[in-house]
């Protein structure tokens, strides 16, 4: 991962440590709401909000903003911590519940209404959305607005205690009905819903909004900076107003350009459709932006902090290519994947001068890139598979491959000429007969002979029968968010399923999850679900070349 280059958030900080503004503190916070798996674009407000805590030398909150009774499940609180760590952040001691706050919460909008600064309304939610006017019309005030501290106090006791239906009372923060910013207009800081909570249960009936219980938390746990998305500047109004009218502890909050990324979705409620719709497998699936789904997938953590990095943060929305997800994947599994052989198509060559019971161990290097990946040995006999690309009949002047009369380089093995072509009755290919030159053991010609290709092969007597799945981006245009439904969108050419590859013995001996180049071919991870060594299973992660460029 390179050195953090600076941003604006950076300077921001910077000048507060000189100022002493927070006593030098730095104290960000992660704060997901427990509604779904993470994605990619929450890995950046990952990276961002742990990577200024490290750099600083202060401290990253985990925090579930589990406020939401109805849509959050523990499922998604077990996901989301193994995927920030995965991801390689640690939150020590500092996990916390907003739901913890709850009883706290209460007591300060308690405190709002005896200042005259909060009351319980009785009108409906499309009331209340009708009374709220709109850019060019000012907001109408609800009849209760000035209803006394004492009756909104007694009313939002009786909330409490379960004495009213889901719908009929709301408490709001008296403002400002004709702020210019909506959002200002007595905005909902506490609404009835009896649902029971996946950590409180049935104690609360009433749920404290996101804009009420996001500051106070923040408040609570002494957070210096707030990082929050672009949608959120608006809210900065009411973040502000909350602390002020309680005159608590003052975080500040700081708005950064969310990500968006190429030819996916990146929110929740749009992955859970594609989950519960059965167009993908699971949150997992590794077509999914997810970082579980992009963990499946092959990606490596450092290739994901890489990306984030990378990509930087601004105060303006833009999209960013997947060729550059990409691009990062491929430099870090450049260097560490370990090169084996894989045939994803295959086409069986016989070697007719090989004897036919002689079976040979050839040394391969694991990696040129890197010294200590060491060597391994593959088997070589008198029938091998090679890729059905690499062949053909009539080769056209740019083909340096195997064509009748020709001859290549099997890897690290020897050259081999093509002397007859074998077809079924319907003319398709079936077999090539090969003969190959012993003196070029190892893959060079002792009379100094050149061959322009080199290609990747399998022992059949040796190879393992494998599942190979093959990814291309899950829909067909740039910003799928553009339109009614972005689902029309979707590509029905996302996933491609190869059986019967053939692939050398090392590759069935990995283990699930384990990343390799499949030479020539591109990266791949077996599969950490489906991978057995009996029947081995192989996702690519990503091919060798940028093949996004046009
Ligand atoms: P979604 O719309 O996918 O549900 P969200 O913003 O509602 O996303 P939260 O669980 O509330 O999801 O997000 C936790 C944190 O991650 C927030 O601080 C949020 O701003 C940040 N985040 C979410 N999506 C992105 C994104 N695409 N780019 C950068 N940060 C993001
Ligand atoms: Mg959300
Ligand atoms: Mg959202």
């Amino acid at each position: 991962t390179p050195a953090p280059s600076s941003n604006f958030i950076r300077t921001i900080i910077d000048g507060d440590m000189e100022s002493g503004k927070y006593d030098g503190r730095v104290v960000t916070r992660f704060p997901p709401e427990p509604n779904g798996y993470l994605h990619i674009g929450h890995a950046k407000s990952i990276c961002l909000n742990f990577g200024l805590a490290r750099d600083y030398g202060g401290t990253c909150h985990m925090r579930f903003d589990d406020t939401n009774p109805t849509k959050e499940e523990v499922e998604y609180v077990d996901s989301i911590q193994e995927d920030v760590r995965w991801l390689g952040f640690d939150w020590g001691e500092h996990r916390y519940f907003s739901s913890d706050y709850f009883e706290k919460l209460y007591e300060y909008a308690v405190q709002l209404i005896r200042k005259g600064k909060a009351y319980v309304d009785d009108l409906s939610a499309e009331e209340i959305r009708a009374y709220r006017g709109t850019l060019t019309e000012p907001g109408k005030e609800s009849p209760c607005r000035n209803r006394s501290a004492e009756e909104s106090l007694d009313l939002f006791e009786r909330m409490r205690a379960g004495e009213f239906e889901d719908g009929t009372h709301v408490l709001r923060a008296r403002i400002d009905m004709a702020s210019p910013n909506i959002i200002m207009r007595d905005p909902t800081l506490y609404r009835i819903r009896k649902v029971a909570h996946h950590r409180t249960g049935d104690t609360w009936c009433i749920y404290p909004m996101y804009d009420f219980t996001h500051c106070l938390s923040d408040s609570i746990e002494k957070i210096t900076h707030s990082v929050c998305t672009l949608e959120f500047e608006n809210n900065r109004e009411l973040y502000d107003w909350v602390l002020d009218a309680l005159a608590v502890y003052h975080p500040q909050q700081i708005e950064f350009a969310r990500l968006n990324l190429g030819y996916t979705v990146l929110s929740k409620r749009k992955l859970i459709e594609l989950v519960n719709d059965g167009h993908v497998s699971g949150w997992d699936d590794p077509r999914m932006p997810t970082i579980s789904g992009l963990r499946r997938r092959g990606y490596s953590p450092e290739a994901i902090r890489n990306f984030c990095e990378r990509i930087g943060v601004a105060k303006r929305d833009s999209m960013v290519d997947m060729a550059l997800l990409e691009y990062c994947v491929r430099e870090d599994l450049n260097k560490h994947a370990p090169r084996l052989m894989g045939v994803i198509n295959p086409l069986k060559v016989v070697i007719t001068n090989y004897p036919e019971d002689q079976t040979e161990e050839l040394e391969f290097i694991n990696n040129p890139e890197d010294p200590a990946a060491g060597s391994r040995m593959v088997p070589f006999s008198r029938e091998l598979y090679i890729e059905r690309d690499d062949f053909m009949e009539e080769p056209p002047r740019k083909f340096f491959r195997l064509g009748p009369g020709r001859e290549v380089r099997l890897r690290y093995a020897y050259f081999i000429r093509c002397e007859e072509v074998i077809k079924d009755e319907n003319g398709d290919i079936t077999e090539l007969r090969c003969t190959y030159d012993p003196e070029t053991r190892g893959g060079n010609a002792p009379d100094g002979r050149k061959v322009k290709g080199t290609l990747h092969w399998v022992s059949a007597a040796h190879a393992a029968d494998a599942e190979v799945r093959l990814y291309n981006p899950l829909f067909t245009v740039e910003n799928p968010n553009e339109g009614d439904d972005f689902k029309a969108f979707l590509s029905p050419d996302s996933l491609k399923v190869l059986q019967h590859c053939k692939v050398e013995p090392a590759l069935a001996a990995m283990e699930p999850g384990s990343r390799c180049q499949f030479e020539r071919i591109g990266y791949f991870c077996a599969d950490s679900r489906d991978f057995t060594s009996e029947k081995p299973v192989f996702n690519r992660t990503v091919t060798l070349r940028d093949t996004w460029a046009k």
